[in-house]
């Protein structure tokens, strides 16, 4: 039974002290797979030093909605690794921390996805407090890709799954007061669920409050498994199958 993390940041400098453990740690529980995404240059550059016998790493880059004003100097050159990687993130919509950027996130949002298209990869969506005109975008724009970190309704949900996209579980699943994380859970289909961790944020229970790592994806699949009533193992198969399709 092995687990993965479909959505990781380890590549973030907070690991520039304890990585080591926390890909021993990952070996030790049987996180076997980890899809590292990098938003900055820099992080690339430090993605592609993360080697562990054991453990299959995938890397994703994208322009993250925050820099709307990026030259097209600084752009090209992640438009060169997009070439590189396995998938295209992550990109999107964030009105919580950007609303005064919203048109030009639009914008920086679909160029990003037709490049997507033209490379034949998919794409990792980051949508915050902007659910709605991301449904629209992706709606009009097919793609193939995930909606990483889900934090709208079920109902939509069902309309993004619906438009063949999956949806990825993070950490706050397992916190005291969720409710709207485990109606998706229950709402989504099996064959469209993915786990991740976001690390280092969003950091699960029971060990909320500490620096989250990939190994704590395994709280987030108990966690739905319990929900769902089913096997964790049978979860497991799934989810690795799903993550196979989604990143080939
Ligand atoms: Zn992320």
């Amino acid at each position: 039974m092995n687990y993965l993390d479909s959505h990781c940041h380890i590549n973030d400098e907070t690991y520039n002290e304890g990585l080591d453990a926390v890909l021993d740690n990952m070996l030790n529980n049987k996180v076997t797979k980890a899809m590292i995404v990098c938003v900055t240059l820099d992080d690339y550059y430090r993605t592609l030093k993360i080697k562990k016998d054991g453990i299959s790493f995938k890397k994703a880059i994208g322009v993250y909605p925050e820099y709307t004003n990026m030259s097209e100097n600084e752009f090209s050159k992640y438009l060169e690794l997009m070439k590189e990687v396995d998938a295209i993130g992550e990109i999107g919509l964030d009105y919580h921390w950007y609303p005064e950027t919203k048109d030009k996130q639009k914008e920086l949002f679909i160029r990003q996805i037709k490049i997507a298209n033209e490379l034949n990869k998919p794409i990792i969506v980051h949508a915050r407090e902007a659910m709605n005109d991301c449904y629209e975008i992706l709606k009009q724009y097919r793609t193939k890709g995930v909606l990483h970190c889900y934090s709208g309704s079920s109902e939509l949900a069902k309309e993004f799954v619906k438009l063949g996209y999956y949806i990825s579980i993070a950490g706050p699943v397992t916190w005291k007061n969720a409710k709207e994380p485990l109606e998706v859970v229950k709402n989504v289909p099996l064959d469209r669920l993915l786990i991740e961790t976001d690390s280092p944020y969003l950091t699960p229970e029971p060990n909320r409050g500490k620096r989250n790592e990939p190994t704590n994806v395994i709280y987030v699949a108990k966690r739905i498994a319990n929900e769902l009533n089913i096997d964790e193992e049978i979860l497991l198969k799934q989810i690795n199958e799903n993550y196979d399709a989604l990143l080939g």
